[in-house]
């Protein structure tokens, strides 16, 4: 029996899953013979009201709009959790569906890395600081399956979040670089009411370390606080968010940072914009975590 309308509150009554890169292709081409805009969510999966806030975006703007999952295994480094990442695949197409989404794809290994396969993308300078010096080799796996997803799909604009800030920032530098023709959209961290930022990682945190994770988006808050308030050292205020997470229990430092929202150089001094940014581990879970910060005698305000 076909499932009654109350079940998919939202639009797409019919949401299709495929695994291959030709089926992809099929139904794009299928969707801009019918006059649709084509809009592409690339994600790992283990979908949350973060990753969702990009489909509901793309869903506004796209005619079509396809999520991609695959836990990418060339942006995990040795001892990180690729084994242990959430997979969840019956879930999340609830999740899709809930909000519309009209095609999933969730390719395997071998069909995006066949045998053979020795390219890869490296966006230089901006992707050796702040958490590619923390992951070495992460950034060039993370562009290189965002180049083959957007030349996938080739979709008209891919939606990706600035809770991961920096990538965002490779990857619209490497699309203007390599003239991706595809449009990159970014929407604003998504968090929970108490501040926490949702990622999938989160699911890896006992009620403790749930606690203790609420220090990122503190420490982030005191930065914005200070900046906003005129402290002109910039320094004092790395010092004050470092003080902030090393207080906290269960917390280790990998950065904190206050940068240039484009070049991501660390700040001696304030600009009227900024992004200030933290990598800690809560025990063995490592969380990220950003804030963009502008000052009042800017017009408007950004808060994320
Ligand atoms: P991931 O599955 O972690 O690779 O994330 C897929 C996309 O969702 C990326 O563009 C992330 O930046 C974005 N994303 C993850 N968490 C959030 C969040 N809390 N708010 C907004 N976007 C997010």
């Amino acid at each position: 029996m076909p499932p009654a309308a109350a079940d998919f509150p939202l639009p797409s009554e019919t949401l299709s899953l495929v695994h291959t890169v030709a089926e992809v292709r099929e139904a794009v081409h299928a969707a801009r013979l019918r006059g649709e805009k084509v809009g592409v969510v690339p994600t790992m999966g283990a979908l949350h009201s973060g990753h969702l806030s990009l489909a509901t975006s793309a869903r506004e703007e796209c005619g079509f709009v396809i999520v991609t999952i695959f836990v990418n295994p060339s942006q995990f480094g040795p001892g990180e959790d690729f084994e242990k990442y959430p997979r969840m695949l019956e879930r999340d197409l609830a999740a899709c569906r809930r909000v519309g989404v009209d095609l999933v794809f969730v390719p395997s290994a071998a069909e995006i890395y066949p045998d053979g396969f020795r390219t890869q993308v490296e966006v230089t300078g901006i992707s050796n600081v702040l958490e590619g010096a923390c992951r070495p080799g992460h950034f060039s796996g993370v562009t290189t399956i965002v180049l083959k997803l957007l030349n996938i799909v080739q979709a008209d604009s891919a939606w990706f979040g600035r809770k991961d800030y920096q990538q965002q920032v490779l990857i619209r530098r490497m699309c203007l670089d390599l003239n991706v023709p595809t449009v990159i959209r970014t929407c604003p961290t998504v968090r929970e009411a108490d501040g926490l930022a949702l990622s999938s990682r989160n699911a890896y945190l006992d009620g403790e370390q749930r606690e203790s994770a609420l220090a990122l988006s503190r420490a982030l808050k005191l930065a914005r606080d200070m900046l906003v308030r005129g402290e002109t050292s910039v320094e004092r205020v790395r010092q004050a968010m470092r003080e902030l997470l090393e207080a906290t229990p269960r917390v280790v430092v990998d950065y904190v940072t206050v940068a240039h929202p484009e070049t991501l150089e660390e700040l001696e001094e304030p600009l009227p914009e900024m992004v200030a940014l933290v990598a800690a581990r809560v025990d063995s879970t490592r969380l990220i975590d950003n804030l963009p910060v502008r000052l009042p005698s800017a017009p408007g305000d950004r808060s994320s």
